[in-house]
């Protein structure tokens, strides 16, 4: 499938991981796409080199999402490469775990300003350049801890909740100007974020049993709903949250 021949994407937190995994996807399928990192810079160039490898087109750009600034620069240094943005899918993201009792205001601020802020940041930067093209797909990622909550992550919990409040707010906001906004929640996947939870104890056997399809996911399985709601298959479905997790969390 080629469904985003002519489409700019651009994927926040791209250096590692899932958004690595999206990236891909979407280039394979045809965009050109923004490779957006915070301080990993090999990791993100090594994600360019791939699409590039691949045929593909990609540009690395160094921008600190959280930071509203930084992300009005990610947009306009991608409007003046590629001249549009279709696809905005809102990747970055960061865990501080701890109990509240230990829980430090900077381990709170910083999931808030890096999971929250920057979808806030991101949405702003994009809407207008959307709006004026009657044209766009937004799809920010969640996670099951948004859904269900988790003990140690209630600054994690709480910012990927209200991700799922502020798509649907938005998703009303851009509708009639041919915008959807649509959320994504992952369930376990091995990646630098869970490495720590995963590797724990029996974690990862816990994982794998509380789980119905009785597996982890991998950035893979999560990068194909995504592309999906970025294509022109998804153009009527708006404000929703689709659940890659294995049946983890049902709704
Ligand atoms: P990783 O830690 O592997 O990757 C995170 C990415 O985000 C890196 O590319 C990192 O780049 C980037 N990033 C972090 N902060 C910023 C910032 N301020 N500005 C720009 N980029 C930033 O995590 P995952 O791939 O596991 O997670 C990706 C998303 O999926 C996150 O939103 C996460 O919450 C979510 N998720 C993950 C699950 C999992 O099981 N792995 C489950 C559910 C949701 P750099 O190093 O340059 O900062």
């Amino acid at each position: 499938m080629r469904r985003f021949e002519g489409n700019v994407a651009i994927v926040t937190g791209a250096s590692r991981g899932i958004g690595r995994g999206i990236a891909l996807r979407l280039a394979d399928e045809g965009a050109k796409v923004v490779i957006n990192h915070r301080g990993s810079a090999a990791g993100a160039e090594a994600t360019a080199e791939e699409i590039r490898s691949r045929g593909g087109q990609a540009l690395v750009i160094q921008a600190d999402v959280s930071q509203y600034d930084e992300a009005q620069r990610l947009v306009q240094e991608t409007l003046a490469a590629f001249g549009q943005v279709d696809v905005l899918v809102n990747n970055a993201g960061l865990t501080r775990d701890t109990l509240i009792m230990m829980m430090k205001e900077e381990q709170w601020d910083a999931v808030i300003d890096t999971n929250l802020k920057s979808v806030f940041n991101c949405c702003k930067a994009v809407a207008r350049p959307m709006v004026k093209r009657k044209r766009g797909r937004i799809v920010n990622i969640s996670s099951v801890s948004g859904l269900a909550g988790q003990a140690g992550q209630t600054n994690y919990a709480a910012s990927k909740s209200a991700v799922i409040g502020f798509s649907k707010s938005l998703a009303k906001e851009l509708g009639s100007r041919n915008i959807t906004v649509n959320v994504v929640a992952p369930g376990f996947v091995p990646t630098a974020l869970t490495e720590g939870i995963l590797s724990e104890g029996d974690n990862t056997q816990r994982a794998i049993e509380a789980t119905p399809l009785g597996r982890l996911g991998t950035a893979e399985d999560v990068a194909a709903a995504v592309a999906f709601l970025a294509s022109d298959e998804a153009s009527f479905i708006t404000g929703q949250v689709l659940s890659v997790d294995g049946g983890l969390v049902m709704q």
